[in-house]
């Protein structure tokens, strides 16, 4: 039986992204373009299968720490620009920092990932001294860094005090596609550059996309996985675009969860062993989402570890989950809730299997 789409057999695609890890870009718009329920379900099957193969059932956890909401830049799609007058906007000291790592070994994190705005407070001595005072006192954790661009010698320093990884998601890989969804200055070119930067220091780097975000596409997505494939990141987090009433695309329509689950599963047959979380965004658009994202091939998630007075402040988009499931000290919950699904979380760092 033949399973057309377009010029394409998707039976063939999949066995060619399961086997060679790669599709043409064409064969990628050729894919999502003519995605069945019937294609999908083969698709996150393989994925997690794979998944299997390489980490088995282990879930990964990070306690995210997020560090300010104030922020120098104005994202078109993000709660924390600068151009929203309305916004709370915070910022952690270093003691506060330090209780939440405190609370999160306890509960068994091995890894911290303190995340904000561009935040020009935060200057390269105290990132660098705030990571040295964890990795101090946490020597058996990994630091995460997601601070947005800086220049290579600010990443190379916050390296040198400690810092073992960072998130940077390069949003999109078309530069056009990043001029719309950016203000004037900001560039895909760029983002590429500091990804790249983050690599050669050492670090195990992070990017990522929001799917369905406003003028995204089947060639836009496709561009997307070229990227990340050639970058091989450690671990690529996507989730879906969730509008913010508060910025220029309050009426946009948000990413889709089906489109979401594709769109991991793809990235677990393309990047066998990177890390794929299941993230916040996914689980804020569906009760199930972490176990859905689990389904589709993810092996990470990352529980909001910050002070709990904050954590509304820290407003990216409508109805983003900080309480339940996705609060650190709900931990336990989480680790109920996949267990009874078959996963096993670990206290461990959770190293990449990507070198
Ligand atoms: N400033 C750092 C940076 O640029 O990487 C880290 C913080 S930034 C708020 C973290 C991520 O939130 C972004 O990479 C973006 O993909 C995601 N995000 C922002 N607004 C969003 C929205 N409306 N829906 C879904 N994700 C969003």
């Amino acid at each position: 039986m033949q399973n057309l789409i377009g010029q394409h057999d998707w039976l063939e695609l999949l066995d060619k992204l399961e086997s060679m890890h790669t599709l043409t870009e064409a064969e990628w718009v050729a894919l999502i373009d003519g995605r069945t329920p019937e294609l999908s379900e083969e698709l996150l099957k393989r994925a997690r299968r794979t998944c299997d193969e390489v980490y088995g059932k282990r879930v990964f956890i990070r306690g995210l720490i997020e560090l300010s909401s104030y922020c120098r830049n104005d994202c078109l799609y993000c709660g924390i620009r600068r151009g929203n007058k309305e916004a709370v906007r915070y910022r952690l000291s270093n003691e506060s920092v330090l209780s939440c790592c405190e609370q999160g070994h306890e509960l068994g994190f091995r890894t911290f990932v303190l995340q904000g705005g561009e935040d020009p407070y935060y200057t390269d001595d105290r990132v660098s001294e705030l990571v040295g005072l964890i990795k101090k006192r946490y020597p058996d954790c990994a630091v995460t860094l997601s601070l947005g661009e800086k220049s290579r010698s600010s990443y190379q320093r916050f390296f040198d005090a400690g810092a073992d990884r960072y998130l940077l998601r390069h949003e999109t890989a078309n530069e056009e596609h990043y001029s719309s969804l950016h203000p004037e200055g900001m560039s895909a070119a760029v983002r590429k550059q500091c990804l790249r930067d983050l690599r050669d220091i050492g670090y195990q780097v992070g990017s990522g996309f929001m799917v369905g975000s406003p003028g995204q596409d089947a060639k836009r997505l496709a561009e997307d996985m070229k990227f990340l494939e050639s970058l091989n990141p450690h671990m690529v987090g996507i989730g879906p675009f969730i509008p913010h009433s508060k910025t220029p695309y309050a009426n946009e329509p948000g990413g889709t969860l089906e489109l979401t689950l594709f769109m991991i599963g793809c990235l677990r047959l393309m990047l066998p062993k990177t890390l794929l979380p299941s993230t916040t965004a996914l689980a804020s658009i569906h009760p199930q989402g972490h176990e859905m994202g689990m389904a589709a091939g993810a092996n990470v998630i990352m529980p909001n570890l910050s002070p709990v007075e904050f954590r509304e402040a820290y407003d990216l988009y409508e109805g983003k989950a900080h309480s339940g499931l996705e609060a650190a000290e709900n931990l336990k919950a989480v680790i109920n809730k996949l267990s009874a699904v078959g996963y096993e979380v670990v206290v461990d760092r959770g190293d990449s299997l990507v070198l």
